[in-house]
């Protein structure tokens, strides 16, 4: 089946009661037993809920897994991962990653006696360098947040799978119209289904998919133990939000382009950060493993200061001021005062993410009025 006719399709079979063609909203904490133990495969929702199996249905077929498993939020599908793991046992992440990422593991997770290593993942060899007989888990993002960096999934896998190591790859910023990391060797993806799953600014959502059945089953477990489950609403939001990811992710793409290229062209402007580029350094990468190159972006200004991105920051129009992204909507965003506050600001610096940067969630507004927007902002 080609992508678009899965997006419609994954996961949808018309409700056995009534027919009805949307899987229904299941809002219900419980299933009655004709007897002890004898029932239709649903016994209490935490564990099963036909809505949210509707969605890890359609999770898994839209980016070419057999398993898919959704929780309350992004950081709880990340969360369920790192449970996979024990004392002792050590993760390399790159170092331009999301912050509510980064703070999960150094803040709530190092106390565990687990050991992150952060490093460049654009080039693979720096992951192979930091690699030990403890190393259990590589944790990848590409595109990066917010500095657009492309790392080469199937070059890490050669490498992880070579030493038993899992790849999972947090696909949150590509989604699954532009690039499905299990094609390119990694063993678990995760999702901010919050993002561009659910695409309308509506949800808090997350998903880990996955092909073997015994990682499904460690997860599934996790999952069901540890209870961040999402609720049924929640799931009908996301199953709807995934019928028209296709058509928002050519038009974020298109847009994208075109406001990228126009952004270089400002005087104003020091450097886009965007991986259509062809002199992007991960561009080669970005069209091997990627469809488009989507609506993210960041920027800075020659006047690279945090006074200057803050003037941009409150003069747009239509892009809002707000955190996240994915959404219809266009959103501008600070990341060193807001998505990655959390990141201290010399480690920040030393990755390239200065105090003027400046990040774009391009929505599917028509693109004329958002390029009129920035010019606006920027002067
Ligand atoms: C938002 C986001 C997360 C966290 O997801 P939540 O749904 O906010 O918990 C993780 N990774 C990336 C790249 C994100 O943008």
């Amino acid at each position: 089946m080609k992508l678009a006719t899965k997006m419609i399709h994954a996961g949808a079979h018309p409700d056995p009661s009534t027919g009805a063609i949307m899987t229904p909203i299941y809002q219900t904490s419980t299933y009655v037993q004709e007897a002890p133990g004898k029932h239709k495969g649903f016994e209490y929702a935490r564990s099963q809920n036909p809505t949210r199996q509707a969605l890890e249905e359609a999770l898994a077929i839209i980016e070419n897994g057999k398993f898919g498993l959704s929780f309350s939020s992004g950081v709880a599908a990340t969360d369920a991962v790192i449970k996979l793991l024990q004392p002792g046992d050590e993760v390399i992440a790159a170092n331009d990653m999301y912050g509510g990422t980064y703070r999960l593991f150094t803040k709530v997770f190092e106390k565990f006696g687990i050991k992150f290593l952060y490093t460049d993942t654009t080039d693979p060899e720096n992951i192979n360098s930091l690699i030990t007989n403890n190393t259990k888990l590589v944790w990848l993002e590409t595109p990066t947040n917010p500095l657009m960096n492309v790392t080469d999934i199937s070059a890490v896998s050669l490498i992880t799978k070579s030493k038993n190591i899992l790849l999972c790859v947090d696909n949150t910023f590509a989604s699954p119209y532009l690039q499905n990391p299990l094609d390119h060797g990694a063993d678990i993806v995760m999702h901010s289904a919050t993002k561009y799953l659910g695409g309308h600014s509506d949800v808090i959502q997350g998903a880990l998919v996955m092909n073997d059945a015994d990682l499904r089953e460690k997860l599934y477990f996790i999952q069901k133990s540890c209870g961040a489950v999402p609720g049924p609403m929640d799931c009908f939001l996301v199953l709807r939000g995934i019928k028209t990811l296709h058509l928002r992710m050519q038009r974020h793409s298109e847009n994208g382009a075109k406001i990228a290229h126009h952004l270089r062209n400002n005087p104003k402007v020091k450097k886009v950060y965007w991986c259509g580029f062809e002199d992007h350094r991960g561009y080669a990468i970005a069209k091997k493993q990627m469809r488009d190159f989507g609506g993210m972006m960041s920027f800075t200004l020659k006047d690279d200061s945090d006074a200057a991105a803050r003037k941009v920051l409150s003069s747009t129009k239509l892009f809002s001021l707000a955190e996240s992204l994915g959404g219809v909507e266009s959103l501008i965003n600070h990341p060193s005062s807001m998505t990655h506050a959390s990141i201290p600001r010399e480690e920040r610096i030393k990755n390239g993410l200065t105090d003027g940067l400046i990040r774009l969630s391009v929505g599917v507004e028509d693109a004329e009025d958002l390029i009129a927007d920035l010019d606006n902002a920027i002067g």
